[in-house]
């Protein structure tokens, strides 16, 4: 069976098993099947051998959080984001139903009719918006069971009221998503006011640029993932830099390139920045700016700064690799302490946590346990599936940028006085 991978692509694994440290799947299992090593051993099965795509194939598969850790540890370079993706898509949209009385069907194999009723909504951001306004009614009123807000990994109290985002010129966009949208507009407030804090002018997309399709695409749904990459390359036109402040969109759109196939969408790909990267390149400015706001105040010194663990999402450090720029960005406002697991991911994976809840939750403990031993009260990450995942075991968690909004706006607090 073509499972849509590139034959030199499946060949690049040497079977080393370098990579097995790195496997969240791995780590916690100790299953070879649930390895990296394991998972290209059964693409190779089902595309060159023949194997049928039975069940403990398809288990193999669907239990991968596509956190791309292998990627970045194998020497050999396999891109097993090129072997993952088509695969998963594959499962998700193009494999017959077996003959009557085999293993399996083909419903079984594509994603749950919920999350995928789900992930469609996610186009409509107007239904986003207004159902997430219901369930905060909900929660306020005690009508959403606590197991629902477990199981589907929602913050506890969604907000009823979210901060309203205002344009401020046109040297950059921000693109503000779907979920983060509705859940954490104020994160994207206080990200404009750091971008804005550098002397730049920030546009933002309207509806139809909210959902870049990256949950559709983990899921396995592509072609749902190309029609919103279209519509998202559409909402944000011209040559301005594209920020992104949530690591999964932000990998996602740089991938159009490759998802769409065209020159447009790799022209369109090249503008998009996370959005600590494009920080990272004006710290003079941000460091004059925070001096501007408090004239003659003494710069707080590392002991005095709030203590941060940084927590790398997966599609920061392993797909976009640009990671280290959190630490630029947060250093000057923060005391930032590393975690002890080279990055290991901590189970959210889109949604992974929803459909795989058992290993997320075996993923995300020594992710938590790592934390404890960090000695750090706050975690700064900058991805909002991470950060959703990590506060529901109890860590609190916050965006990079908040953490120098807030510094900014403290040390704006005694000029104003
Ligand atoms: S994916 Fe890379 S590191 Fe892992 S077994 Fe294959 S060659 Fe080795
Ligand atoms: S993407 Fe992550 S979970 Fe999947 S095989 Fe690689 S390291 Fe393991």
């Amino acid at each position: 069976m073509d499972l849509g991978i590139a034959d030199d692509d499946l060949a690049s694994c040497v079977a080393c098993g370098l990579c097995l440290p790195h496997c969240p799947t791995y780590r916690v299992t100790g299953e070879e099947a649930l390895s990296p090593r394991g998972r290209v051993a059964g693409m190779r099965q089902v595309q060159w051998e023949g194997r049928a795509a039975d069940d403990s194939f398809v288990h193999s598969m669907e239990t991968c959080v596509q956190c791309r850790g292998c990627e970045t540890a194998c020497p050999s370079g396999v891109p097993f984001g090129r072997l993952i993706e088509p695969t998963r898509a594959t499962l998700a949209e193009g494999l017959p139903a077996p003959a009557p009385g085999g293993r399996g069907s083909g419903a079984r194999r594509r994603p749950p009719l919920a999350l995928r009723a789900g992930l469609r909504a996610l186009g409509h951001h107007r239904l986003v918006l207004a159902g997430s306004t219901a369930l905060a009614l909900g929660q306020r009123v005690r009508l959403v069971p606590f197991a629902l807000v477990r199981r589907f990994g929602l913050p506890t109290r969604l907000p009823l009221r979210r901060p309203r985002l205002r344009a401020s010129g046109s040297d950059v966009w921000l693109f503000t998503g779907c979920v983060m949208d509705a859940w954490m507009r104020d994160v994207h407030a206080d990200v404009l006011r750091v971008v804005e804090a550098t002397g730049a002018g920030v546009a933002l997309p309207g509806r139809d640029g909210a959902c870049c399709g990256a949950l559709a695409l983990h899921a396995g749904l592509a072609s749902e993932a190309r029609a919103r990459a279209q519509r998202t390359m559409a909402a944000l036109p011209g040559d301005a830099p594209i920020l992104v402040d949530a690591a999964g969109c932000g990998a996602a759109l740089r991938d159009y390139g490759h998802l769409l196939g065209t020159e447009e969408a790799r022209a369109f790909s090249a503008r998009v920045l996370e959005v600590h990267e494009w920080l990272a390149d004006h710290m003079d400015v941000l460091r004059a700016a925070a001096a501007r706001a408090a004239p003659g105040e003494r710069a707080p010194t590392r002991t005095e700064r709030t203590v941060v663990a940084v927590q790398d999402p997966c599609h920061l450090r392993h797909v976009q690799r640009s990671h280290l720029a959190v630490r630029t960005v947060l250093s000057p406002f923060a005391a930032v302490v590393e975690l002890d697991d080279e990055g290991l991911c901590c189970g959210a994976g889109g949604a992974y946590a929803a459909v795989q809840p058992d290993l997320a939750g075996a993923i995300r403990s020594r992710k938590v346990a790592a934390i404890e031993r960090s000695g750090a009260p706050v975690v700064a990450s900058a991805n909002p599936g991470c950060a959703l995942h990590l506060a529901a075991a109890g860590v609190t968690v916050v965006h990079p940028c908040t953490i120098v909004a807030r510094a900014l706006d403290s040390a704006d607090a005694p000029a104003r006085r």
